[in-house]
């Protein structure tokens, strides 16, 4: 994918981020990690257009991400599952792809399912968001994202609410998606996860870029900061 930020500033009742210029071409994967407050989330929402930056354009793949057709080409998975929580995992699927891509029913099952398998979800079907584990809602959130046939995925800390079992289950399964060809951006504290899953890795300090490259920045990190960052996350 092709990520091109444009004198990029982003205010709430402070400066979170001080006008970025960068460039990247050619990586599938991309890592944003730093420490609480850099600015990854407000980024991720400025890069997937859920945002309008105060100042500054983004473009993805070439295309302004403020254009509703990008927007249509996303998918976006929160810190919490965000599903349904009176529909089964089956019927979280099926309602998106019926009301906003014009599904017809059984097309729609036959879809659900396919990304639901692709999640090691088939026995769960038909179980309420409520009477599954955390990671299992989160990976049926995943499977509702693919479901929209996303070109890029954007994933915000996706198990910061899980313990470190579930953690395992939700990462593997997205190392598992890889197979797809698809292209991710991702903010996540699980370094290994980031070691495994990244082919490119952005490190934000004080609303910056700061540090950024392959993985193997992680062990031969060039700034003061990332040193430390390493230091604490490991
Ligand atoms: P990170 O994801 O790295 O923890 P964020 O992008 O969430 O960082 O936040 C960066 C800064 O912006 C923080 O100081 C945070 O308090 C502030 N911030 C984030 N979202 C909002 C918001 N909706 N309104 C006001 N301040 C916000
Ligand atoms: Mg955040």
């Amino acid at each position: 994918m092709k990520i091109d930020l444009r004198n990029l500033s982003h205010s709430y009742d402070v400066k979170v981020l001080n006008d970025i210029n960068f460039n990247l071409k050619g990586y599938k994967s991309v890592a944003i990690i730093g420490i609480s407050g850099s600015g990854k989330s407000t980024l991720l929402r400025l890069l997937s257009g859920l945002e309008t930056p105060t100042k500054g354009k983004v473009f993805i793949n070439d295309s302004d991400v403020l254009l509703s057709s990008y927007k249509k080409s996303i998918g976006f998975i929160f810190q919490n599952h965000n599903l349904f929580p009176h529909l089964s995992l089956l019927e979280n699927i099926t309602i998106i792809l019926e009301k906003t891509r014009g599904h017809k029913k059984d097309d729609a099952i036959q879809i659900a399912k396919k990304y639901l398998d692709l999640l090691k979800l088939s026995d769960q079907y038909n179980k309420s968001p409520r009477n599954v584990s955390g990671g299992q809602a989160q990976r049926a959130s995943i499977a509702r994202a693919l479901s929209l046939n996303p070109e890029i995925i954007f994933m915000d800390e996706p198990t910061a609410s899980l313990d470190p079992i579930l953690t395992y289950e939700v990462l593997s399964a997205v190392e598992d998606l890889k197979v797809l060809g698809k292209n991710f951006v991702f903010v996540t504290h699980v370094l290994s996860f980031v070691r495994d899953f990244a082919d490119y890795i952005i490190f934000m300090e004080k609303g910056k870029i700061l540090e950024h490259g392959k993985p193997d920045i992680l062990d031969n990190p060039k700034t003061f900061s990332l040193k430390e960052f390493m230091k604490k996350v490991k």
